[in-house]
């Protein structure tokens, strides 16, 4: 038997777009449209008058704009959404016994035992009220006993809402619901759902588990679960200091600035790799480096939250330029990202996108498959004697399919340029 928990979830409304309403009040009450600019591109973020027109996040901006010709199209500004995604960040942990940031907009609190005091709704509109307050942006917020349903109820409660749904009344609050609010539910999920006939999550949670089972596996019990009001998941508190980094000790010590820097760059590019792949972003670059005489060194930057390469590498390129003034043999050097959100590439893509986020797929996806040394970035590839004596025995020789050949042809001529080793 456990105690029953109260867990909020906050989630900013149409959060970029708020930032831009901001600084720029005309784009009140107007259709706003935030993505890449050109035909390729695509929505990052729209404001509700322009869904009502069936625009959605994710869409072609090419197709987006002849739903909505009216539409106020902007690129976006990630420096401004980091910044006030941190102001939020901050005031929730003034007040939050345990927080998790979940996304650069969303967070989820655990607040279980605030009762004792005052309500644990009342605490809840307080701090609602306070950020709206402080950062001038708006935010909806679901009070429950756990993250799926404090989830779906802030979804419920948008725009500019809060909702409470107590213990008791999950299974009703849930029941009339499409199946499609359940966070877990993608477009596969629910056609498959549906096409047997299941449209509630009502009727959902009452087919036979083993059925899910069968149906759908492990993630068909978890949606079973969900669909009853059931999620046990904890909310995990929120560590800026919480990082991914690597470290590289000389066999002999170094000043080959050249060397160094491509060092740097195939570091950079393995732990974004990662970032990716675990669909994280980063916000802090750490760059470390630690001389002869065991001086050790560190300098770090804030950055707007990305997980690409080529926004990652100059910076720490920067970060090292900055710390290494003395000309003296380098032992060791280091990067480290910090900050860590969940979140996807394409968050911080406002430029012409589509290709770029194509390039970085199709990269990805060759690595995924031949390991992560498979695709280097031409400047890290002359650097064999510098790096990595030890992994080299376990370094396979891939052998492409002519179409991922053609692939990697095609990469090779891009403005990033990629090399097969
Ligand atoms: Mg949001």
């Amino acid at each position: 038997m456990s105690i029953t928990r109260s867990v909020v979830h906050m989630d900013l409304d149409t959060f970029f777009v708020s930032v831009e309403r901001l600084t720029n009040s005309k784009l009140e009450g107007k259709p706003v449209i935030i993505g890449g600019m050109s035909d390729r591109g695509v929505v990052s973020s729209c404001s509700y008058e322009a869904r009502q027109f069936g625009v959605h996040s994710a869409m072609p901006m090419k197709m987006a704009r002849s739903l909505c010709s009216e539409a106020v199209v902007i690129r976006g500004d990630m420096d401004a959404y980091s910044r006030y995604s941190r102001i939020v960040t901050e005031i929730i942990a003034e007040q939050a016994p345990v927080y998790e940031k979940a996304s650069i907009d969303e967070h989820y609190l655990d607040i279980t035992g605030m009762d004792r005091f005052f309500g644990c709704m009342q605490w809840t509109h307080e701090l609602r009220q306070r950020i709206m307050k402080e950062s001038g942006l708006p935010i909806s917020c679901g009070l429950s006993v756990n993250k799926t349903v404090s989830k779906i109820a802030t979804g419920e409660a948008k725009p500019n809402g809060e909702i409470e749904i107590p213990g008791l009344q999950v299974k009703d609050f849930l029941s009339p619901l499409s199946i499609r609010k359940i966070p877990m539910i993608g477009n596969r999920t629910f056609h498959q759902l549906r096409s047997m006939g299941i449209a509630t999550i009502g009727t959902l949670g009452q087919i036979p588990i083993e059925m899910m089972d069968s149906l759908l596996g492990k993630n068909g019990i978890v949606i079973w679960k969900k669909a009853n009001g059931i999620d046990l998941t904890p909310v995990v508190q929120y560590s800026e200091r919480k990082s991914i980094g690597s470290e590289r000790t000389f066999q002999k010590d170094t000043m080959d600035v050249a060397g160094l820097h491509d060092l740097l760059t195939s570091m950079v590019e393995k732990l974004a790799f990662q970032l990716r792949k675990e669909e994280k972003l980063t916000s802090i670059v750490t760059v470390k480096i630690r001389y002869s005489n065991f001086d050790t060194h560190t300098l770090q930057k804030r950055v707007s939250y990305t997980s690409f390469d080529h926004v990652l590498m100059p910076i720490a390129r920067e970060l090292f330029d900055r710390l290494y003034q003395r000309r003296m043999l380098i032992r060791l050097v280091g990067v480290r990202f910090s900050g860590l959100i969940r979140g996807v590439q394409q968050l911080n893509l406002f430029e012409d996108t589509s290709e770029m986020v194509h390039l970085y797929l199709a990269v990805d996806k060759l690595r995924r498959r031949y390991g992560s040394d498979a695709v280097k970035r031409a400047s890290g590839i002359q650097l064999r004697d510098l790096e990595e004596r030890t992994d080299q025995s376990q370094q396979q020789k891939a052998v492409p399919s002519p179409e991922e050949r053609q692939q990697i042809d095609n990469l090779k001529n891009r403005r990033f340029r990629y090399w097969y080793r």
